[in-house]
C-alpha cells in the first residue's frame, strides 16, 4: 500500500535542506569546518521523525538499498536504544546508513544530519578524539527546531507521522507503513510505546 506523504512536508523538508546548505556555503569555507567525505558526527545517537524515515525508507526502495540497510537493522543490538545519547556518541559506533564513508541518503538525510555543522575541528566530532562530544556546533542547527515545528502544523494533532524515535526503529516502522496497512503502524507503536516520543 503506497503511503503518500503530504506534499507541505516535502515542501518543508526540502526547503529546510536547502535553507542550511545556503547557510552553510554563505560561511564556508572560512568559518564552517565540515566538508564532502567527512563524517565524523555520523556516530550520533539520532532520534528522527517518522514522516523523515518513510521518506528516507522510500528513498532506499526506489535506489535498491533498502534490503541492505534492513539487514543491517536486524543485527542491531535493539538495547542501544536504551543507552544515554553522551555514552552512545562515546561508543563510536557508525549510522547503519553510511556506506564508503558517505551518507546513502544525503539528498534526504535527516534534518538533525542537515542542520548539524560545526565551526571546530573535525576531530572534535569523533568519539574517539572528541570525547565528550564538545564540538562548536553552528547557529543551523536552530534550523532544526524550525523545522520540528513546522512539521507539527503540517500534520494533524493526532498524527503519529510528527512522532520522533532512535533511526533504527523509525525506518524499521516505516517500512512495516510501507509494507502494510497504515493501522500496523499504530500497532507497532503501541507495541514499542515509550521508543516513540
Ligand atoms: S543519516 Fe547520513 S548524515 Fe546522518 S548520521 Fe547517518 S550517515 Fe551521517
Amino acid at each position: 500500500m503506497p503511503v503518500h506523504l503530504p506534499v507541505l512536508y516535502y515542501q518543508t523538508a526540502l526547503s529546510t535542506r536547502i535553507e542550511c546548505n545556503t547557510e552553510a556555503t554563505k560561511s564556508w569555507p572560512r568559518t564552517v569546518k565540515c566538508k564532502k567525505g567527512c563524517n565524523s558526527c555520523c556516530n550520533r545517537k539520532l532520534e528522527i521523525s517518522l514522516a523523515e524515515a518513510i521518506e528516507i525508507v522510500t528513498y532506499l526502495r526506489n535506489n535498491g538499498q533498502w534490503s541492505e540497510v534492513s539487514a543491517k537493522i536486524s543485527k542491531i543490538d535493539m538495547d542501544l536504544s536504551l543507552v544515554d545519547p553522551t555514552v552512545y556518541f562515546a561508543m563510536g559506533l557508525k549510522c547503519i546508513l553510511l556506506k564508503n564513508d558517505e551518507c546513502r541518503v544525503y539528498k534526504v538525510r535527516p534534518i538533525a544530519c542537515a542542520s548539524h555543522y560545526v565551526h571546530s575541528d573535525p576531530d572534535l566530532c569523533n568519539a574517539e578524539s572528541g570525547k565528550d562530544g564538545n564540538y562548536e556546533l553552528s547557529p543551523i542547527m536552530l534550523k532544526l527546531f524550525e523545522f520540528n515545528a513546522r512539521l507539527k502544523k503540517v500534520f494533524d494533532s493526532d498524527s503519529v507521522l510528527k512522532r520522533t524515535g532512535w533511526l533504527p526503529f523509525a525506518l524499521k516502522a516505516a517500512s512495516i507503513v510501507i509494507d502494510h496497512k497504515f493501522e500496523s503502524f499504530e500497532d507497532f507503536i503501541s507495541i514499542h510505546k515509550g521508543e516513540f516520543r
